[in-house]
């Protein structure tokens, strides 16, 4: 399974050796470097926040917000 980085918001695919039943840890995002802590429940998200972003020169939440208005900006783009 794969799960959407909350800083690039790219998906980045979990260990195959993980059991995706049931965890409770730490992943690091194959695209940025971010670390995030993931709680899976019968192969499903049941939680994930950033525990490090990725990018050395801003701070977790200047990149969750830039991400988040990124998004936003996405959004209003596709609707037109
Ligand atoms: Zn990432």
């Amino acid at each position: 399974m794969k799960i959407e980085c909350l800083i690039c918001l790219k998906e980045t695919a979990i260990p195959n050796n993980l059991n995706t039943q049931k965890y409770d840890g730490q992943i690091t995002c194959r695209e940025c470097g971010s670390l995030l802590q993931v709680k899976l429940v019968k192969s499903k998200v049941e939680q994930c926040k950033v525990v490090r972003a990725g990018h050395p020169s801003l701070s977790a939440d200047e990149v969750l917000k830039a991400a988040r208005e990124a998004k936003k900006e996405g959004k209003r783009f596709l609707r037109g």
